[in-house]
């Protein structure tokens, strides 16, 4: 029997489930470069960059280690669009298409592909082995057993869990220095004088060369900008920029952690989302070694707990979230929010300096912080009413690190509410002082964040009202919310209608073109 070993872009990992029990010089990998897979939404362009050179590096490991690999490079002509096709085509090859070929797939992390895994694994014909992606340290089963029977699914009570099932930051028991959470001595302002490290990068090697002469000849209609590829392409490229981190960065990661500067996109963040989510890191060895820089007195424990936790806890929990709500997940907007994507979103030209340093640096790096992505782009979706399904697939589209499992749950639930509170127990809405508070944008912007209405108001200011006033019977009675509320009742029918007014107005001003 020969058996064929299935690998997608999002599994490049030498410890992924099925690959462990593949033998060198016996089984054959599949790997392709499939149009289904650059097609669904139009990725950016350094994302199709960075996995298929990623998938390339891997399978030229995966020869050295004496695999045979059956390998599909991009060709819209003439390849294999599907994993259905490239197997058939990798079956073909073999001239076996009997019982005896074995398919071998370690479990999709999306629905949408194990979807089709599942009717594979009951139509082909042949014996398919699905192995449970033990990567993720929660399983699908884990996750439901821990939600069983509760009427709120917070993040700080799962995370609590994981971190007494791993033994991390624990002691006899109790968390390290007597805290879950430290995030009271985190999210500071920026303040002058603030040194950044610059990221790790990465000199594009041959291969790297190679795929973005494809990228730039087959997906040139697609978002962002490939120039500026220099990211991690190979296992030992990611655990640089994880070391770097540690050495670096994590210091100042928890104190600055929602602090965002004029031409600083990267701050003293990982960058290891990607890298994460495609397979070149696990989260377990991740979490492990900067737990071991705590120890070491290399770190601080309010940047070690704050980053564990988005690792540990945050990734787990969101991924869980995922796999007990889809599909219904998908098509939730409990907020009825229908606009369209504003152009700027495609083109970054917009004179709010927030939102353009934001996606002008997503154009230019497939990149933005958690706190640019919720509080500058997913606020301002927020509260002008975008819809979910088209911010959603805008996620997917424009960041590297963006998967489904991932992408979805952050986008409709943390920052569009979109999911009536399963995941965040408020909307994240904010006016200008908030973004004026954790960044220098305000000062070089068009608008004026101190004027609350009037031409040159900044519209995050009339729009967070304008979009409390708009939802008052779904928000009002939500206990986070009931002093906001009380401070609207407070202000004057004339200030309510220069708001409604000054709302209308810029929001019918948005060029408003869509996905
Ligand atoms: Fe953004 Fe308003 Fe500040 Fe301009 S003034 S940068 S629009 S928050």
């Amino acid at each position: 029997m020969t058996r064929l070993f299935l690998i997608m872009g999002d599994q490049i990992s030498r410890d992924l489930a099925s690959l462990r029990s593949a033998k060198a010089g016996e089984d054959i990998i599949v790997m392709g470069e499939l149009a289904q897979e650059t097609g669904y939404v139009r990725h950016h362009k350094q994302k199709i960059i960075l996995i298929f050179s990623a998938m390339r590096h891997f399978a030229q490991n995966l020869r050295d280690e004496g695999f045979q690999v059956h390998y599909q490079t991009y060709d819209q002509d003439n390849g294999a669009a599907s994993f259905e096709a490239l197997l058939a085509n990798a079956i073909d090859e073999l001239q076996s298409q009997d019982a005896s070929v074995e398919i071998c797939m370690t479990r999709a992390s999306e629905y949408r592909v194990m979807q089709w895994q599942d009717h594979y694994q009951a139509h082909a014909g042949h014996q398919v082995v699905l192995f449970d992606d033990d990567r993720f340290l929660a399983s699908k089963d884990d996750f439901s057993h821990w939600a069983a029977g509760k009427k709120q699914l917070r993040m700080e009570f799962f995370y609590r869990e994981m971190r007494r099932k791993f033994n991390i930051l624990l002691d006899d028991y109790k968390p390290v220095g007597g805290q879950w959470n430290y995030d009271a001595d985190n999210r500071k302002p920026p303040k002058s004088g603030l040194e950044i490290p610059p990221r790790t990068r990465f000199t594009p090697d041959e291969i790297t060369a190679e795929v973005i002469t494809l990228v730039d000849s087959y997906f040139d209609d697609h978002f962002g900008t490939s120039a500026a590829f220099e990211m991690a392409v190979t296992r030992e490229q990611a655990l640089a920029v994880l070391d770097s981190f540690i050495t670096e960065r994590l210091d100042n990661f928890g104190t600055y952690q929602d602090a965002m500067m004029t031409d600083e996109p990267f701050m003293y963040h990982a960058h290891i989302g990607a890298y994460l989510n495609i397979g070149l890191l696990t989260p377990l060895e991740v979490i492990k070694r900067v737990e071991r820089a705590y120890y070491e007195d290399d770190a601080p424990l309010n940047a070690t707990e704050g980053f564990i936790r988005q690792i540990l806890g945050w990734r787990e929990y969101i991924r869980g979230i995922y796999w007990h709500f889809m599909p219904d997940y998908a098509a939730m907007n409990a907020l009825d929010a229908h606009r369209a994507l504003p152009s700027f979103f495609w083109d970054g030209k917009t004179k709010m300096n927030c939102l353009s340093q934001s996606i002008n640096q997503t154009i230019d790096y497939a990149y933005a912080h958690h706190i640019q992505r919720l509080m500058i782009i997913g606020n301002f979706s927020l509260i002008a009413g975008l819809s979910p399904k088209e911010v959603n697939q805008w996620f997917l589209t424009v960041y590297a690190d963006a998967f489904e499992w991932v992408e979805m749950p952050n986008v409709s639930g943390m920052v569009l509410f979109a999911d009536d509170g399963i995941v965040a127990s408020k909307p994240y809405a904010a006016g200008g002082n908030y973004i004026d508070k954790m960044s220098n944008y305000c000062k070089d912007c068009h608008y004026k964040v101190k004027e609350k209405t009037g031409e040159t108001a900044c519209p995050f200011n009339y729009l967070y009202w304008d979009f409390l006033y708009r939802h008052e019977d779904k928000l009002r009675g939500n206990p986070r919310l009931g002093m906001i509320y009380r401070t609207a009742d407070k202000m004057t029918d004339e200030k309510k209608a220069a708001i409604a007014s000054d709302s209308k107005k810029f929001l019918a001003s948005l060029n408003c073109v869509g996905n």
